[in-house]
């Protein structure tokens, strides 16, 4: 398609320019991270008419907005996915070819905005990129983490963290809009007030604040000319003039101040499903909440005269309970500045905020201690006290005599502020992200809230962007579809896929399906060869494990049974045994110390393994360092095997299962998350599935566990590898360095149960499964059309369809009309 905002001779005049203006320099004298900077400048300078006039639109049309608040983006490059969803891609690359200019040279310069940890935080990126495309106001709400999550580094075997510093050469995508920031108030006390009227007025006094200042990205729709905006904050001191008469002079204070403005933006926490209770992480999430929703009802008011219609016109969107202080500060606003009655506020505020739950892992839930919470957000805790006491009123009133319902629902209990239920109880809407994880909050985690308010609860299955995943991570698999197809509809209508099942019995098409998996998994090995100094052999099944690294993920099950493999070849190297790249990518918080540990298993084995000249390189072992979203791109466009393999009830949804198989990876999994969608869709016969269910794991627990002995009583293979754990095998004869591990696994730690994660009792079940993924591997023919039926049933996992799912049953959103 001819693009006219893309006229060749223009876009070079101006990359030529920006080089000019920018660094002073010609373009054969500028470096990469320079042509870098100018070509992006030239690409939002072609933009930005649409950005202006997508605004504009929202300003005529008056839609419904949605807010999506989340203390995560997990962006990735925005320079490549621009030029994709601007429809362009192909004319700038040929326009900068013509320049001398290599357009993926210069895409490789762009930092990662690393502003989040894994799933939570690209599942946001994804909604962005489909709400902008399908055409629906919306506007995303974070924080600008000065560093984002941290690079890893791989060093003698053990993560290492060094800071990102994404930001160090500017961004160019991003706009300061420094007009638009808004004051955030922490701590102090509140003093009650009466007017004239005797009417009540809470002041807040000896407060600290910072200054809230906004950074705007721009979203763009893929072909519509949408441009939507990403906001986040940044903080800064607010300086001498914001002291009232009470404070003037007060050098402490506004040393303090510099010193909350300083911190409160400095870090991503690197947890992943893991709350820490710090008291900075409080702080952020109040502050871009506060920053946001200020901005919401600006915006609100400039056009509307009734506060109390705000739900006609805005809905906020919360990414897990991260964002919740929302629903209370929505409601000081809505008393304290717009003078509602309580009932009139929470009217309001009940239906505009909605809530997506991520996890049922007890570790995960966000409980902040009342003393703490109260001190921090002194007028936000007495309006969270009195929701409270009116929800408990009503459990009473409506459960009398059952005590247990209050102590289970209770938003305050045991000196604690349970985020969850605060979300529940002020959300119209409260969601699951897979229908597995939906119906155990249903009917175990959140049974009582659910009898309660069962119309609240709705499931919504997460998704990804084929944009991102498919025609910019697999450009080559992404034409050959748009080939067979006849049609590039596929990339706003994943469904489209579905005719790919003809090609099923067409050896031609099967061959070309699985030449570009082997061009993509060439393009791995060169990776892997620049950055590990270890040559993988693309005919070999690339077997793949990226995420973050968790116990409940299992990337020791999966190790363990390479340790059980490399036995197996080394006890009877004559059996026939089809060569196989084991490749792993997860980075650990920096405090989880097991995590940390497995990671220095994962690259121990790998030492002896990947060293053993005796096993012929049929085995080989690979730790990515540093996964992020861009090496993930070419990772999933090169897997084979889709290592899926959390225990049962643990993992919520899963995204990366879903970006496998978009690209023709074939799911090794058990039954959890959105595993069980994944194979209703492309059929049992088409995955590998093992292991115990999520019922029985959840019988399990509530039964004290399992026995890890009688399993190793019962199975040699695995009793000598979990011993290797303690021989010194991986760890040049060292005993200890893995007794923690081993612990784990056999007698559990500070006297808890052992194998929690049912590692032990799932591993002869995936062993078998292993098995038969080599069997189906070496029926080449077997193993293409399974490949290429993944792909071809993965469209009801696009991000478009979740978040019309989203639109039609919960936000109730019009499309923008963009001419
Ligand atoms: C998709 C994605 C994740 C989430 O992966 P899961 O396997 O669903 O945990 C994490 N990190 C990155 C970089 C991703 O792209």
């Amino acid at each position: 398609m001819y693009n006219p905002r893309f006229e060749k001779e223009r876009f070079k005049k101006e990359v030529e320019t920006e080089v000019k203006t920018l660094f002073r320099r010609s373009v054969q004298e500028a470096t990469p991270q320079q042509l870098f900077q100018a070509v992006s400048y030239a690409v939002k300078e072609v933009m930005i008419d649409d950005w202006i006039a997508t605004q504009k639109t929202y300003e005529e049309q008056d839609p419904k907005i949605v807010y999506y608040m989340s203390m995560e983006f997990l962006m990735g490059r925005a320079l490549g996915n621009n030029l994709i969803n601007m429809t362009a891609y192909t004319e700038v690359k040929e326009a900068l070819e013509e320049m001398g200019i290599d357009l993926n040279a210069i895409e490789d310069e762009e930092p990662d905005p690393a502003l989040g940890n894994g799933g939570l935080g690209r599942l946001a990126a994804c909604f962005l990129d489909s709400l902008a495309t399908l055409g629906y106001a919306a506007y995303g709400c974070g924080i600008r983490y000065r560093y984002g999550m941290f690079k890893q580094k791989i060093k003698n075997g053990y993560q290492v963290e060094t800071p990102d510093n994404w930001l160090k050469d500017g961004n160019p995508f991003e706009l300061r809009r420094p007009e638009y920031a808004k004051e955030v108030r922490f701590g102090g006390n509140i003093r009650t007030e009466y007017d004239a009227e005797g009417k009540v007025h809470f002041v807040q006094e000896n407060f600290e604040s910072v200054k809230a200042i906004p950074y705007d990205y721009p979203i763009v729709g893929y072909g519509n000319h949408v441009v939507n905006t990403l906001r986040i904050w940044d903080a800064e001191p607010i300086v001498d003039f914001q002291l009232d008469s009470f404070d003037r002079g007060d050098y402490r204070k506004a040393v303090e101040q510099e010193n909350l403005a300083r911190n409160i933006v400095e870090v991503l926490y690197p947890n992943d499903n893991h709350y820490a209770g710090k008291e900075l992480r409080l702080k952020q999430q109040y502050f871009f909440i506060s920053a946001s929703i200020q901005t919401a009802i600006d915006r609100y008011k400039k056009s509307h005269e009734q506060i109390e219609r705000l739900h006609e016109k805005v809905t906020f969107q919360m990414n897990d309970t991260h964002p919740t202080v929302a629903v209370a500060e929505l409601m000081r606003i809505l008393l304290d500045e717009e003078g509602l009655g309580w009932n009139e506020a929470w009217e309001v505020t009940t239906k505009t905020c909605a809530y997506t739950n991520h996890t049922i892992m007890a570790e995960a839930l966000e409980k902040w201690p009342i003393d703490l919470f109260s001190r921090l957000l002194p007028r936000v805790y007495q309006i969270i006290q009195e929701i409270d006491r009116r929800f408990v009123e009503q459990i009473r009133s409506q459960y009398p005599g059952e005590e247990e319902k209050v102590r289970k629902m209770a938003i305050l209990r045991d000196g604690q502020v349970k985020m969850a239920h605060l979300a529940i109880v002020a959300g119209y809407s409260v969601n699951g992200v897979a229908r597995l994880h939906t119906e155990i909050l249903k009917q175990q985690e959140l049974k009582e809230f659910y009898q309660m308010m069962p119309e609240k609860f709705n499931n919504k299955t997460n998704g990804i962007t084929q944009r991102r995943f498919l025609m910019h991570g697999n450009y080559r698999l992404a034409d050959w579809v748009t080939g067979k197809l006849g049609t590039k509809k596929w990339i706003t209508d994943l469904s489209r896929m579905e005719k790919l099942k003809e090609l099923t019995d067409d050896p031609k098409a099967l061959e070309e399906f699985m030449a570009i998996k082997r061009q993509n998994k060439e393009r791995l090995a060169a990776y892997i060869l620049e950055h590990n100094q270890i040559e993988v052999d693309p005919r070999s099944i690339f077997d793949v494990q990226v995420k973050r690294l968790h116990e409940y993920k299992r990337q020791l099950l999966n190790i363990l049974h390479i340790m059980y493999l490399y036995n197996k070849i080394k006890a009877h190297p004559e059996q026939s045994f089809y060569p196989r790249t084991f490749i792993f990518g997860a980075k650990a918080s920096a405090g989880y110390v097991r995590a940390k540990q497995i990671i220095k298993l994962i690259n121990s084995v790998a030492e002896v393994i990947n060293n053993d000249r005796s096993i012929h390189g049929k085995l080989k072992v690979v730790f990515i360092e540093d996964y992020k979203v861009s090496n993930a791109e070419w990772i999933f466009a090169a897997a084979d095997v889709s290592e899926q393999i959390s225990t049962a009830s643990k993992e919520a949804s899963g995204t990366g299962n879903m970006k496998f198989m978009l690209n023709g990876a074939v799911t090794l999994g058990t039954m959890d998350g959105a595993n069980v969608e994944i194979v209703e869709e492309v059929g049992q016969e088409n995955a590998f599935i093992f292991g115990l269910t999520s019922d029985e794991v959840i019988s399990y627990e509530n039964n004290g566990g399992y026995c890890p002995m009688d399993v190793l009583k019962e199975d040699p293979d695995l009793k000598q590898v979990v011993d290797q754990l303690i021989d010194g095998t991986y760890a040049n004869g060292d005993t200890q360095m893995y007794r923690d591990l081993y612990d784990s696994l056999t007698q559990g730690s500070q006297g808890g149960r052992a194998d929690i994660y049912f590692i032990l009792k799932d591993f002869d079940s995936y062993a078998r499964a292993q098995e038969k993924v080599e069997e189906a591997y070496r029926d080449t023919r077997r193993w293409a059309k399974m490949a290429l039926l993944n792909t071809a049933s993965c469209g009801k996992f696009s991000s478009d369809r979740t978040i019309q799912e989203y639109v039609d049953e919960i936000w109730h959103l019009n499309r923008l009309e963009r001419s």
